[in-house]
């Protein structure tokens, strides 16, 4: 989980949509390394609104309006099509220079 940075605020969907996608990475036929769950939650949270919060208190009240809303398949959609991205090109294949 991510902790509050210096200024106390932080982005709850970052803790949203690495829970999201570890519960669906292995049906998604990716390399699971850290590497492309890191590249896959960038993405992700490139292409979706970001949610700020200042306390833990609006952390879980953030969250809770998060479940509530029907943007979850909208972020299921977007870890798959991540998902496609890294698929055929993983940076770690790259960088292996051994
Ligand atoms: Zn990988």
């Amino acid at each position: 989980m991510n902790e509050f940075n210096e200024q106390g605020v932080k982005n709850v969907m970052e803790d949203i949509v690495y829970q999201k996608m570890e519960s669906i990475i292995d049906s998604l036929g990716c390399c699971t390394c850290d590497k492309c769950k890191a590249d896959i939650a960038a993405y992700v949270l490139n292409h979706v609104t970001p949610r700020y919060v200042a306390s833990e208190k609006g952390e879980l009240f953030s969250k809770v309006q998060e479940l509530n809303q029907n943007s979850n398949t909208d972020i299921l959609m977007k870890i798959v099509s991540a998902s496609e991205i890294i698929k055929e090109r993983p940076r770690h294949e790259k960088e292996r220079i051994y």
